[in-house]
């Protein structure tokens, strides 16, 4: 692989490698773009095949940070970190503590979180070291951030229903849940709440029915959630579930949900969907609720604040839709572009400071 090679095709600023012998880190941080602010994104563990694989995921994870940073709104860069390693297997306190020198080496530039295979305990391990980290337990954390996910992705949803159906109420619309975990349980809880009608399934049966039972929902088999006949198709489970053999079976008018990375094929799988006239909230978009909590903790955090900003979804998905439409695009690229837009528009005002010309002393 040519390292610089791939590193500029993805746009980064800064690439930071972490090896420490002694505690068996090996770490890639990946700082992709800073204009708005300082790059926030997880740190994920995981055991990659080779040290390549491990390079390439941290460029596109960070890369993805910048976009859902930019679209919602926040004054955050994308970054992103991984460790290479078993998350079962592998962790103790001076690998940890280790990578959290490296981040505290970059003063601010990057400011981590949990990810898949990283924890909360983790996080105070890493906060012995730097305070350039986000999602701890102690005081002035910002929790689980489900619940917050939960409402964006609701608010979300209501701006898809009135762009297609001209009304926002849910109240009466079917909703096909895939996946009764922590962001499935809170939002199914705002949709019966207003009057929806809730079918959900997960591959753990009794969670769906737990959930079922709490809320009055219906259960289906995780192998028919995705061709039930519904209004809205809402996945929050796994990623790559949208694609060319699923997109036939659907009957929905809408796809909106918090799982990430929902499409196999982002544009491919983007045309089908909507060549079959389905509306679509891009995922990166509709569950940015989960960032501006983390995000929140940066500044002090502050959750009345934050439910606001996740309300704000609503808007930003009713622009994505609109735009996307006006420009005959599908909606990931509507929101890529308001992202780029966004960066462009802040860059050149820092390439104004920096175009003014220094006075000097004679
Ligand atoms: P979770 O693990 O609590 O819930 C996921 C559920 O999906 C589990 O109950 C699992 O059994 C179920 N599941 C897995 N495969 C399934 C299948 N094929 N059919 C039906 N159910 C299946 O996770 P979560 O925190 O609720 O996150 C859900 C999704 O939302 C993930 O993709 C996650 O990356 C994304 N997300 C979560 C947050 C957050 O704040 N938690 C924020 C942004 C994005």
């Amino acid at each position: 692989m040519e390292i610089f090679q791939t590193i500029q095709d993805y746009g980064h600023e800064q690439v930071v490698i972490c090896s420490d012998k002694t505690s068996g880190l090996k770490a890639y941080i990946g700082i992709h773009n800073t204009t708005l602010g300082p790059a926030l994104g997880g740190t994920r563990m995981w055991n990659y095949a080779t040290d390549e694989e491990a390079l390439i995921d941290v460029l596109r994870l960070s890369r993805g940070m910048t976009y859902k940073a930019a679209v919602a709104g926040l004054n955050l860069g994308g970054g992103k970190a991984v460790i290479v390693g078993n998350p079962h297997t592998d962790k103790n306190e001076a690998l940890f503590r280790a990578f959290g020198r490296y981040i505290q080496s970059l003063h601010g530039r990057y400011i981590t979180a949990e990810d898949v295979g990283t924890s909360v305990a983790d996080m105070e391990w890493i906060k012995i070291e730097t305070d350039y980290v986000t999602g701890v337990q102690s005081q002035g954390g910002s929790g689980d951030p489900s619940p917050v996910t939960a409402f964006g992705v609701y608010h979300g949803m209501k701006a898809c229903a009135k762009y297609t159906y001209g009304s926002d109420s849910l109240s009466g619309r079917t909703i096909a849940m895939q996946g009764a975990g922590n962001v499935a349980r809170y939002l199914a809880a705002h949709l019966v709440k207003e009057g929806a009608k809730v079918i959900v399934s997960d591959i753990y049966t009794e969670k769906a029915n737990k959930l079922a039972d709490e809320l009055g929902c219906t259960v289906v088999e995780p192998d028919k959630i995705m061709s039930i006949d519904c209004d809205i198709f809402s996945p929050n489970a796994l990623g790559s579930i949208i694609n060319e053999q699923t997109i036939p079976e659907l009957k929905c008018a809408i796809v909106a949900g918090g799982a990430n990375n929902q499409m196999k094929n982002e544009v491919s799988d983007g045309y089908l969907l909507k060549q079959r006239g389905i509306n679509y909230a891009p995922d990166y978009v509709i569950n940015a609720g989960g960032l501006m909590n983390v995000a929140s903790e940066v500044v002090g955090y502050n959750q009345k604040a934050v439910l606001t900003s996740a309300e704000g979804i609503y808007g930003i998905v009713m622009n994505i839709l609109t735009l996307a439409n006006d420009q005959n695009i599908i909606p990931s690229e509507a929101s890529n572009k308001i992202a780029e837009e966004r960066i462009a528009k802040i860059g050149k005002i820092h390439n104004v400071y920096n175009s003014i010309p220094t006075i000097r002393g004679n």
